[in-house]
């Protein structure tokens, strides 16, 4: 390669791909999404509560001068789903690239738990993923090509007191993408997973203040991730430099879970 080639190298670039993120209205979804359209995506996000959030991303994606749009739309409702995917392959044409983003805690230690808490984070965080995956399942199969990358978390392999509910999601998660990545990789369709350590969002600005600083305490790098940690690694999968990716994990957490 000659060097100006180098120089305007054109790596990581998804010109002309629609990308589906759920729970891109803020946090890591919000930044996976910018990330995602800075590279030439067009951008379907999906979010449930907060319209002012969604309509300012929407706003800042359409800056970037890519095709976006917001779909109001609860990632655990099965039928919900498969209408919004329905609705976006109309408004899109394709989608290339899913990221399953939307998550939830409920935190509390089992003792107390209440069921409530552990359906409701189990029906978004995985039920969610199943969802999702299986709207664009088929279409990607026909079209023998296709990125899913399932947003779970370190708490899904090293387990957390206090996040059963949570940790028993994303473990799922884990399990469903080296399933899933099994199920399609001759179809040329690459899953895989990213699991976040202690990433700076609105999820843990929540945590009291003793158990952020504990948190961070026991990260080797002390200090939190920041939401373009997690955009980075999320648009190296799903570009096309990561081809030959598929069902793995990849921990982005300054060393949390060694
Ligand atoms: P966040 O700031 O709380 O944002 C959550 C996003 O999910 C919002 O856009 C929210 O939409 C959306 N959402 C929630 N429930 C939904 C539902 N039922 N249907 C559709 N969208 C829904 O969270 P975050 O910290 O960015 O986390 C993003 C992902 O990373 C989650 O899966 C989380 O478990 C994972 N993660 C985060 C960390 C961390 O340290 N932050 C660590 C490990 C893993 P609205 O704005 O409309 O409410």
């Amino acid at each position: 390669m000659i060097l100006s080639e180098y120089r305007g190298n054109t790596m990581f670039n998804l010109t002309g791909k629609t990308a589906v993120i759920t729970g891109a209205s803020r946090g890591i979804g919000k930044a996976i999404a910018m990330k995602f359209a800075k590279q030439g995506a067009n951008i379907a996000f999906l979010h449930i509560f907060d319209a002012e959030n969604a309509a300012q991303t929407e706003k800042e994606l359409a800056e970037l001068g890519v095709k976006v749009k917001g779909y109001e739309c609860d990632v655990s409702d099965f039928n919900g789903t498969k209408a919004a995917i329905e609705q976006i392959i109309e408004d899109f044409g394709e989608i290339h690239i899913l990221v399953n983003n939307a998550g939830i805690i409920r935190d509390g230690l089992m003792l107390s738990m209440k069921e409530e808490d552990f359906d409701k984070v189990i029906n978004v965080n995985l039920k969610g993923t199943f969802n999702m995956t299986k709207g664009v399942y088929q279409h990607f199969m026909k079209k023998r090509r296709g990125r899913i990358i399932n947003i779970a978390s370190v708490v899904g392999i090293n387990g957390n007191a206090g996040q059963s509910n949570y940790a028993s999601a994303k473990a799922g998660i884990i399990g469903m993408t080296k399933s899933v990545a099994k199920e399609l990789a001759s179809r040329g369709v690459t899953v895989n997973a990213i699991a976040p350590g202690f990433i700076a969002t609105d999820m843990t600005a929540s945590m009291p203040e003793k158990a952020r600083e504990a948190a961070i305490a026991a990260i080797p790098m002390k200090k939190a991730g920041q939401v373009e940690d997690i955009a980075n690694t999320a648009l190296f999968l799903a570009s096309d430099e990561a081809a030959y990716i598929t069902g793995e994990v990849i921990k982005v957490d300054g060393g949390m879970a060694m």
